[in-house]
């Protein structure tokens, strides 16, 4: 059932098929099916594109044209903008998506956020006079300027992937930078769209580039590894973005790492709706394949029993509504693979063996199609030393944890490699804030708050990453700053 046309890369200006004319096929995660086909990159594909991004950045004046720059990467998110319904079909058939949730993170929550990031672009201080200073006796007028790092090497995961596109790719070309985006294999025509529009745009050859593959590893790598390439922008799992930092190392180039999490929410005994914030902590959406998604939920003690009663009651109503391709309230469909499915299958097994309580799932789910579905599943009775609270399952399990006290709500949340997210619900506001303060991770929401958002930083502490995604210090990843000192 294929259903939309053939991927191609843009390199160099130019939309092409793979050297070789190589495609491969591109599955849906609800049937199992091929809905398209993308062009699967040789290295001699991803070689042209990084030449290109290279001259194009020291021959032309894409880093220096400000206005010039700003016009396109505008066009761009207009033609984006316009193919909104284009790109909704891709979240779902690709990626997976279920429709409550291409109307949030998806699709429709990256295209509204596309006007700030512009907004954004034109409070960067790109001069500022830093005055007259005498230092050993020289007196010199210094300035500091704000500069393109260069050639951007952009490297995205299949859960949120145009989002993520968003995110990285229009900053980056703003801030002056050329760029190669090498998309996950599970999500390829979410990016070559991207290509495509830029072609329509006319953007100058070699600045904006495509580059899908079948392979995961192979292109990202040359990326990686390739002294032409200033910076590696990645999103994705820890354990690549150690290899990244590994093998970036040699050519001492910057890395921008978004990664993984294990975040805890934590909500307290005095919470004025504590059933509803209990029920609400179901890990359901886009079937828990979000990094930033609270997947530790840590419980009082005092109201434990409470606590599982009302999940059991949750999960079993909660149970009908998920899985369904059409309904515009569903936020949970498949896993992204076959390969995902028995991942997320495998923790559920070793946490049984290590002796946390089901609650609820815990089998891959036959009676949603042929895809790739697990029942939402919730374990209870969970210690923070057992592997399904101490690793990224990204998949739809929630794992509880009772506590004793603030201080150890605030000790179990931060006992994790991980630091990305995390939440705090009481009455108490200012009780919140201070243990809000105390998690060590790159956001929390207290008493529902998001904090994900277009002008808020994103990003990790401790193994969750290194850098932000958005706001401006989303820009500031892809600026170096040059001190110039003139004597006299
Ligand atoms: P992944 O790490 O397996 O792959 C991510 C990307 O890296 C893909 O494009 C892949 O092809 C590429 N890649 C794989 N091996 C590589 C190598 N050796 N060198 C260079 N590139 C390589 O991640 P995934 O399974 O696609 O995505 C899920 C992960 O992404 C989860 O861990 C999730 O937490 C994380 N994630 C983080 C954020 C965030 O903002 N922190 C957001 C979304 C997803």
């Amino acid at each position: 059932m294929t259903i939309f046309p053939d991927g191609k890369l843009y390199i160099d200006g130019t939309l092409r098929e793979a050297a070789n004319g190589a495609t491969y096929e591109d599955i849906s995660p609800w049937t199992g099916e091929v809905v398209g086909r993308a062009a699967d990159a040789a290295p001699a594909d991803m070689e042209e594109a990084i030449a290109a991004a290279r001259r194009s950045f020291d021959t032309t004046d894409w880093s220096t044209n400000h206005a010039q720059r700003r016009e396109l990467v505008w066009k761009l998110g207009e033609k984006l903008k316009a193919n909104r319904d284009r790109l909704a079909e891709l979240a779902r058939h690709e990626a997976g998506s279920a429709l409550a949730a291409v109307a949030v993170a998806q699709v429709d929550g990256p295209l509204s956020f596309i006007d700030t990031l512009f907004e954004i672009f034109d409070t960067i201080e790109w001069e500022k006079p830093m005055g007259d200073r005498v230092v050993w006796g020289v007196n010199s007028e210094r300035l500091l300027v704000k500069e393109a790092s260069g050639v951007v090497g952009v490297i995205t995961p299949w859960n949120v992937p145009f989002y993520i596109t968003v995110g990285k790719v229009i900053p980056a070309l703003l801030a002056g930078c050329t760029v190669i985006v090498k998309p996950a294999p599970d999500t390829p025509l979410l990016s070559a769209i991207l290509g495509e529009l830029a072609d329509e745009v006319g953007f100058p050859a070699g600045v904006l580039n495509v580059v899908t593959g079948k392979e995961p590893a192979v292109l990202g790598e040359m990326l990686t590894i390739d002294k032409r390439v200033d910076l590696i922008s990645f999103t994705g799992s820890t354990g690549v973005g150690k290899r990244i930092m590994e093998k970036g190392a040699d050519t001492l180039k910057r890395v921008f790492l978004e990664l993984g999490g294990k975040s805890a929410g934590i909500v307290l005994e005095d919470a004025p709706n504590f059933a509803t914030s209990v029920a609400q902590s179901i890990v359901c959406f886009h079937a828990g394949q979000g990094c930033a998604t609270i997947t530790r939920l840590l419980v009082p003690r005092s109201r434990y029993d409470e606590a599982v009663a009302v999940l059991e009651a949750a999960y079993q109503g909660y149970s009908q509504v998920w899985g369904s391709f059409d309904d515009p309230q569903n936020v949970m469909g498949p896993l992204i693979s076959e390969r995902q499915r028995d991942r997320v299958l495998d923790y559920i097994e070793t946490g049984k063996k290590e002796g946390a309580r089901l609650i609820a799932g815990g089998k891959a789910a036959t009676d949603k199609g042929n895809g790739w579905f697990v029942e939402p599943t919730c374990f209870v009775d969970v210690t923070n030393d057992m592997t399904i609270a101490r690793e990224e399952i990204f998949g739809p399990v929630l794992v509880v944890i009772p506590f004793e006290d603030d201080e150890d709500a605030i000790r179990i949340a931060n006992d994790s490699d991980y630091g990305l997210s995390g939440g705090v619900t009481s009455g108490d506001k200012d009780r919140a804030m201070r243990i809000a303060r105390r998690i060590r991770s790159g956001t929390v929401g207290v008493n529902g708050g998001v904090s994900i958002a277009v002008d808020l930083p994103f990003g990790g502490y401790k193994q969750s990453g290194i850098g932000k995604d958005w706001g401006l210090e989303g820009f500031d990843e892809y600026l170096e700053t040059k001190a110039i000192a003139v004597g006299g």
